[in-house]
Order: structure tokens, then C-alpha cells, then sequence
């Protein structure tokens, strides 16, 4: 009989906490925040092998996905913009993390400040832009897109991107905007970790460097959810933590030089970076390449009109005439490797790859509660945030019947 009382008190306490959940699906899309973290390269088993109490904290909360597939090729700058715009790269122009743009006669390169903030390279529409347009305020700490104008817009509140920005600040400064003033205050936020991609290239994605890394990463989810509660509109508050790609182990053991087979110089150009490129023959070129290469083993070539149908790549004029991918864990470039080259990990191959799969956790008031989701893929995300938000989407890639199912 003494067990009882306790007993009936969390009953009645758990009654009217799913009361207080539920009517949070009562608040219109209108009045709905969204917040997404985005941790670079986390693939979709690393919270797997460690403790991870926060990311189970939404999973149990709201939603946690099977995975989320990347588009290809599975890097960062493809995929994020992939993200924002709903896109695949093909569609948006961002075709890689480096490409030539013969449609502009200029380069784009991750590390080039001048190509990474000039708009003209930047198709689709990012949700940042939709909400601007719709009268939403929005912020972004770090997004591949949000540092250039886009139709001429960017996020109210943009950051250029700087690594050595400690994850703690640009949590601190997610959780300072969503105390602005509400008519200053932004209702669409999206911002980025470097992390786990940076220790995963290093150490491979097996290492117990991840796992702790992992561990600490969680707990910066915690910080972040520990902050987002703390608000007073926290029950209108939507939290997404997802990523762009996994990582998979590489090794010198498992290298193709293309050199070996067609010389360096039969290719006006060659871009990207292992564990694909796209280059384009000289005049007269392209058949002797293509046909060579396609004997060689552990490597792809496809005539860019050939590229398979899955891969949604090949109609963009940024994407070379042929297309050379490494099969997966094999990695390709020119010339012979540097020892130190290829060892530790890498992404990019075929997103079919489990390997190339990274996470998707969500909770909130559009969420529903302790629901497993089949996999989703990255152009899924702008869908899905523009229907939680109430906002008139723009024609996309992404397919809202597979986030639907998540939505209360
Ligand atoms: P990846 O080569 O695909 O692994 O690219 C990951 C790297 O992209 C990160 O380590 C960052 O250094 C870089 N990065 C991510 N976002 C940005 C950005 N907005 N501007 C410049 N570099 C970025
Ligand atoms: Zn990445
Ligand atoms: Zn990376």
C-alpha cells in the first residue's frame, strides 16, 4: 500500500505532462520555432557506441531517423546547400566542395572567401531566404550559403564562417537570439559544428578518438537543450540536431593513380578531390579516356550524361564531362601519394553507401513522441522546416511524404 502514493503521483504527474506535450501541437505553425544544428560527418552509428543520454533524450522526446542520406557527392558544401535549398546539387550549382563555373568563368573553392560570399553561384531558393521573404526573421551560425546574397538576401543574422569559433559560443549566441525581443527575434536558426568531420579525416571513423569526441558533442547537445528549456517559449521551440554525411576508413593500400592510365595532360581540367572527380578531356579526348579508365579497376567512370539515374548528378554544366568515382573506401587522385596521404578517413563516395549516412534527431511541437522514421535523405529538410513553420515552400527536390510521418 505504501508503494501506491508514489506510484499515483506519477501517474497523475505524467498525465499532465503529455497534456502539456500535447497542446503543444496546438500551437500554429505560425508561432513555431525551428532550430537546427547541423554536426559535420557524424555518421548515423557513432551515437551507437558510446553514451549519448542527450541525443537519446530526443529520440525518446520526439523523433530519431533511421538516417539521413546524403546527396552526392557526399561532401560538405553540396550537402549543406542541399539542406538549405531542398535541392540536389545538380539543381542548386554547388556541384562539389571545388568546381569550375564556366557558366560564370570563375573557380569556386571551399577555402576561397571571395567564391563562398558571392551570390552568383547559389541556385534554389535556401529556407533562410523563403522565410525572409515570408516576413520571418532568421539566423544562421555558420551554413554553407547564408554568408553570400541569394536573390539578393541573406539571414537577418549571418556569421562568416571562422573554425576556431568554440562550439560553446555559437551555442551561447543561438540561445541569445532566441532572447531578442520578439520583433527582433528569429524564428528560423541554423548553425554548424566542424566536428566530428575533422577528427574523423584524421584518426578514420573507428578510432576511440571519435567515441570521445562523440561524448563531448552530446554534451554540447545537452547544453543546448538545457538553454532552450530555460526560455519562456521553449514549448514553441523545434530542435533538429542532423548532419551532412558520415566517413568511411581509408588507406594508401587502396589508391588509384589516374595518371598511371591517362596522362595529366589529355584533361583541360580536373576538380573535386578524392574520392571523386570530373574532368574534361582536350578536344578529341574524351573516348580514349573514357575508355581506358573504364577497365580499371576500383574506380567508376561515367560519361557525365551516364551518371546513374540514382545519383541525381549530371545535368549541370559545373560538373566535368566524365565523372571518375573510387568504389567505396578506395581513393583516387593524381600522381603517387605522399605517405601520409589517405590514411585516417574520408566521404564523398556513392550516398548509397551505408558508410556515407549520417543522423537525424528532432523534437519539439510539430514532433511526434518517441517515433522511430525510416531513412530520409538531406533534400528532405526544406520540406520538412518550411511545412512546421508554415511557410509557402518553394518547388524543391525534397518529398514531404517522407518527413510527413514524423509531424504530429
Ligand atoms: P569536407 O572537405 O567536405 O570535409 O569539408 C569540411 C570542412 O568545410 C570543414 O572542416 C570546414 O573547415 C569547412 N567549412 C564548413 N562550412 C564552411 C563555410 N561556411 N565556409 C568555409 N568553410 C567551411
Ligand atoms: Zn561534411
Ligand atoms: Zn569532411
Amino acid at each position: 500500500m505504501k508503494k501506491v502514493f508514489p506510484l499515483l503521483v506519477v501517474l497523475v504527474l505524467f498525465y499532465f505532462a503529455s497534456c502539456s506535450i500535447q497542446s503543444g501541437s496546438r500551437i500554429p505553425a505560425s508561432e513555431q520555432y525551428v532550430v537546427m544544428l547541423s554536426m559535420d560527418g557524424f555518421r548515423w552509428d557513432y551515437a551507437d557506441r558510446v553514451e549519448t543520454p542527450y541525443l537519446d533524450y530526443i529520440a525518446s522526446r520526439g523523433v530519431q531517423a533511421e538516417y539521413i542520406k546524403p546527396a552526392f557527392p557526399s561532401k560538405t558544401f553540396p550537402n549543406h546547400y542541399s539542406m538549405a535549398t531542398g535541392l540536389y546539387p545538380d539543381n542548386h550549382g554547388i556541384v562539389d566542395n571545388n568546381f569550375t563555373c564556366t557558366d560564370l568563368g570563375l573557380t569556386y573553392r571551399l577555402g576561397d572567401r571571395e567564391a563562398v560570399e558571392n551570390g552568383d553561384f547559389y541556385g534554389g531558393e535556401p529556407m533562410w531566404v523563403t522565410a525572409e521573404k515570408q516576413g520571418v526573421t532568421s539566423a544562421s551560425f555558420f551554413w554553407v550559403g547564408s554568408e553570400a546574397p541569394v536573390q539578393g538576401i541573406q539571414p537577418t543574422y549571418w556569421k562568416r564562417y571562422d573554425g576556431r569559433v568554440p562550439f560553446t559560443e555559437r551555442i551561447d549566441t543561438v540561445l541569445y537570439w532566441l532572447q531578442l525581443p520578439i520583433e527582433k527575434r528569429p524564428r528560423l536558426i541554423t548553425f554548424y559544428f566542424q566536428e566530428p568531420d575533422s577528427q574523423g579525416h584524421r584518426t578514420g571513423p573507428d578510432s576511440p578518438e571519435i567515441d570521445e569526441l562523440v561524448v563531448q558533442l552530446d554534451s554540447l547537445v545537452g547544453l543546448l537543450i538545457n538553454g532552450l528549456k530555460a526560455l519562456d517559449h521553449y514549448r514553441y521551440i523545434n530542435l533538429i540536431v542532423t548532419s551532412d554525411h558520415g566517413m568511411t576508413e581509408v588507406s594508401p593500400d587502396r589508391y588509384v593513380d589516374i595518371s598511371e592510365y591517362t596522362p595529366r595532360d589529355w584533361y583541360e581540367r580536373s576538380h573535386g578531390g578524392n574520392p571523386i572527380l570530373h574532368v574534361n578531356p582536350k578536344p578529341g579526348m574524351i573516348d580514349s579516356a573514357f575508355a581506358i579508365l573504364s577497365e580499371v579497376e576500383n574506380i567508376s567512370v561515367w560519361k557525365k550524361a551516364d551518371v546513374p539515374e540514382r545519383l541525381n548528378y549530371g545535368t549541370n554544366p559545373r560538373i566535368g564531362d566524365l565523372v571518375i568515382l573510387a568504389d567505396s573506401t578506395w581513393s583516387l587522385g593524381w600522381g603517387k601519394p605522399r605517405n601520409t596521404y589517405y590514411t585516417g578517413g574520408a566521404h564523398g563516395w556513392d550516398n548509397a553507401k551505408k558508410d556515407m549516412h549520417a543522423i537525424f534527431y528532432a523534437m519539439g511541437p510539430a514532433f511526434k513522441i518517441n517515433h522511430r522514421h525510416p531513412a530520409i535523405e538531406v533534400v528532405d529538410l526544406y520540406p520538412l522546416i518550411t511545412r512546421i513553420m508554415g511557410l509557402k515552400p518553394a518547388e524543391v527536390d525534397g518529398k514531404p511524404e517522407r518527413v510527413e510521418g514524423m509531424l504530429r
